[in-house]
């Protein structure tokens, strides 16, 4: 969203005329689209004088649905009285040049350096501006000073050859129409080379895919062709082959060719030439990033990094282009995030007081004494508290670390201070567990705390809202239900968001609304290298729990393929008969699914009537009602049952200390983090704990990927192996996360630039928070964050 005056005073004038019943539109009701215009306007749109009092009725606004209409009305007035007084800055003016200068935005159908062939081409990559040409960057190089003649190809040597295509052919084997074959005759001056690529599944059967891979490499193309070389008795040969297609030889481009990604009958030849085409304008061009941020961090000038990543003459000049643009993506977010900050910090929010007795009678009823980590973090936390901006911090810390305790900590802190606290969890179960745990430690200490979830009652419900607003109940724990429309505090003080990474950036800054800026503490059993949560979650602060409560013992973890699981089933046996109890963690599918669903009553049936007979078994899984759960839950609680099957519904927070064993099937389809997590529901008592995965997959991968668990408990070194192996998409969800997509910079190889980015952002954002010094740097980061937040949701 961007500041639009226009709609603003449309939407005055609709809810003043409506009688200011806080009119319901399409995707806001009235007062949030209001807060959230507002938030738009930076605060050099507004006269000095007039900022903090625009901060002053934005917190107002927070209060719009309890106002009376009078005094929405007075509110609405106050701020329509500011509305005129919003404006942009004053460009800085600058001498008229006497043709337009190139922007980003220039469009390339004004460009005389173009031929209009080169244009026609730049239309079919779908680029129009040169901004878009400069950014479509090469997909990957091919060094052609590190090329190879094919005669002289070694066994075991990973290389690159340049040859010319002499005959190609695409077919689905006829005995399995899963496989499809390419296969390549190439030929360079020293000599000839067969290579095959297998491609397995159906739609490379489909005969319009491989007709289109006839017409990319037809005879006389020039291709470059990159893997490790093979020897069999006959021949040699390159297996697993890249084959990028280069088409002819460049001349004046040097010893390394980008290969840029193709799309149609697009030649590779002719989108190299028009995208270099541009180059020779991007001499001067113009660069935002303020010369001592580049001399501090040794950057090249935007104008180097362009021409170094499209034409690089040697290695280095791409690497030292490659970092700056890097540097850039992650630089800009950076300061995205930490503006906001300033932004959120500038809001009064409670000011809690350092620790008062209930903070104190609470730990001296606690039957153990916190490790010194936890102290160190409800200190951490206690200090943010007592300061007037609100806390923003993200709690990591292992599975059975303790978090809890230190979250009620901080709870007692804002309920002393009279205010109210939220702490919503992922799952009814997680919920339900807190709320008992949350019962047993608070009765002692006379505080009343409520469960609301998706399956409360409405009387209840009814009740529990009426006496929140009215503050009567100081803390409530829950679900998504914390968030729906109609729950109101009085005065929403903290908020505590258990296992995060479960929820999406915007159901958490929901929940933040219901107060006034409250503090927020969020956290995750899920960690993630330091670095890489601070880009992440920006504007967060982190805290790390990094030390297990004493007497914890390793959980002993083993593999065993499918055909050794009767070994795993008398393990349950044996630790059944000694009183414990087990879980059995069915093969990871959508939770939703009802065959799957079926699938875990049928193998439970299974269990209860063959492998387990005499044993008492309990079954749970995501499409049970509620009360199901809550029953299947219990009965395991209460020893009633000694196994219970169940899907990952169990995996966060479950905590029943006499179980011992825990029995995963088909292992391989979960991720380490998460395997991780489930294996933290055993080894809560005081005796030994095993955790059993059952595999089907032989894969070298597999079983080199499961074997860090056999070998590691540290739930950080876990996470850094699963991101290392997975990619972090795939485990933080980065759409979720509110991360952007980045086009050139990893989050995992380039951890190092992002933390001289993070800390050139800081620097100046602390030397001038309003980047008043430097109009382009401005506007540089208001573009990115348009296209950004068209993308995702940034707050
Ligand atoms: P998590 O960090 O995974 O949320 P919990 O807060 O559920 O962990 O704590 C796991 C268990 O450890 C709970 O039963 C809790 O009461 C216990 N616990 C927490 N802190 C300590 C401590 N300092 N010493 C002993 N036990 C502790
Ligand atoms: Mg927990």
């Amino acid at each position: 969203m961007v500041w639009d005056a226009p709609r603003v005073a449309q939407a005055l004038t609709v809810e003043r005329e409506a009688g200011y019943p806080n009119l319901q539109g399409r995707q806001y009701r009235f007062a949030e689209f209001l807060q959230e215009q507002m938030r738009q306007v930076p605060p050099d749109w507004l006269p000095q004088g007039v900022i903090n009092q625009w901060q002053v009725l934005l917190a107002e606004l927070h209060h719009y649905p309890h106002l009376t209409s009078d005094q929405r009305e007075a509110l609405l007035a106050r701020i329509a009285r500011l509305i005129p007084q919003v404006h942009p800055p004053e460009a800085p003016t600058r001498r008229v040049p006497t043709s337009p200068p190139l922007t980003a935005n220039t469009p390339i159908s004004s460009l005389d350096v173009l031929k209009p062939q080169q244009k026609k081409c730049l239309y079919a990559l779908g680029l129009t501006t040169l901004g878009e040409v400069l950014n479509y960057y090469p997909r990957s190089y091919v060094d052609y000073s590190q090329r190879l003649p094919i005669k002289d190809l070694a066994a075991g040597q990973t290389v690159t050859i340049i040859a010319q295509i002499r005959s190609f052919r695409c077919f689905t084997s006829p005995k399995n129409p899963q496989l499809t074959i390419a296969e390549w005759w190439v030929a360079d001056r020293s000599g000839r080379l067969k290579i095959n690529r297998y491609y397995m599944g159906k739609r490379y059967a489909n005969k319009a895919w491989q007709e289109q891979q006839k017409r990319l490499y037809t005879p006389g193309v020039l291709v470059a062709i990159s893997g490790l070389v093979k020897e069999t008795q006959f021949s040699k040969t390159l297996t697993e082959p890249q084959v990028q297609i280069i088409d002819e030889e460049p001349e004046s481009v040097g010893k390394i060719i980008p290969v840029y990604a193709l799309r149609g009958d697009l030649k590779a030849s002719a989108v190299r030439q028009a995208i270099h085409g541009v180059l020779p304008l991007v001499q001067s061009w113009p660069d935002p990033l303020p010369a001592a941020v580049k001399k501090q961090y040794r950057l090249v000038d935007l104008a180097t990094a362009y021409q170094g990543i499209h034409a690089p003459r040697y290695a280095e000049e791409w690497q030292r282009a490659r970092t700056r643009l890097v540097f850039d993506e992650l630089f800009y977010l950076q300061l995205g995030f930490l503006q906001r900050r300033q932004h959120q910090r500038r809001q009064p929010s409670p000011r809690l007081l350092p620790e008062g007795q209930l903070v104190q009678k609470f730990r001296s009823q606690l039957p153990f004494a916190l490790t010194g980590a936890q102290e160190r973090v409800v200190q951490e936390i206690l200090q943010d508290l007592q300061r007037p901006q609100p806390m923003q911090r993200l709690l990591q810390g292992d599975v059975g670390s303790g978090k809890t305790v230190v979250a009620v900590m901080a709870m007692l802190a804002a309920v002393e201070a009279g205010y109210q606290v939220a702490l919503m969890a992922p799952t009814e179960v997680l919920a339900e567990q807190h709320y008992q745990k949350l019962l047993e430690w608070l009765t002692p200490l006379h505080l009343p705390v409520e469960l609301l979830t998706g399956s409360t009652k409405t009387s209840q419900r009814r009740q529990i809202l009426a006496q929140l607003a009215t503050g009567e109940i100081p803390i409530l724990v829950g679900t998504h239900a914390l968030i729906q429309e109609d729950v109101h505090f009085q005065r929403l003080g903290l908020v505590i968001i258990d296992e995060q990474h479960r929820f999406g950036v915007g159901q958490r800054s929901l929940l933040q609304q219901k107060g006034m800026a409250p503090h927020v503490l969020t956290m995750t059993a899920t960690p993630i290298p330091r670095t890489l949560a601070l880009t992440i979650h920006g504007d967060l602060d982190v805290s790390q729990i990094d030390e297990l409560p004493p007497g914890r013992k390793p959980i002993k973890t083993s593999i065993f393929s499918a055909s050794q699981r009767h070994f795993a089933y008398d393990l349950i046996r044996r630790e059944i008969a000694q009183g414990r109890q087990a879980y059995i963690i069915l093969p990871l599918v959508e939770e939703s699914d009802k065959l799957a669903a079926k699938a875990a009553v049928a193998e439970y049936q299974k269990l209860k009537e063959m492998t387990f007979k005499g044993c008492r078994l309990g079954l749970l899984h995501g499409r049970q009602s509620p009360a199901e759960k809550d029953a299947a839950l219990r009965a395991f609680r209460d020893g009633e049952t000694q196994i219970l099957v169940a899907t990952t519904v169990v995996e966060v927070g479950v905590d029943v200390p006499n179980a011992t064993v825990i029995l995963i099937e088909n292992a391989e389809r979960f991720g380490l983090a998460q395997l991780h997590q489930l294996r933290g529901r055993v080894g809560r008592g005081s005796h030994p704990s095993y955790c059993l995965l059952i595999t089907q997959g032989k894969g070298e991968d597999t079983q080199q990927r499961l074997q860090v668990l056999t070998q590691s408990q540290d739930g950080f070194f876990i996470a850094e192996m699963d991101l290392r192996l997975r990619g972090p998409g795939e485990i933080l969800g980065t759409r979720q996360a509110g991360l952007p997509d980045l086009a050139l910079a990893s989050l995992i190889e380039d951890q190092e630039i992002l933390a001289t980015a993070r800390q050139a952002a800081e620097q100046l954002v602390e030397q001038d928070p309003e980047l008043a010094q430097y109009p382009q740097l401005q506007a540089e980061l208001r573009q990115r964050l348009e296209r950004l937040t068209g993308q995702v949701v940034l707050s």
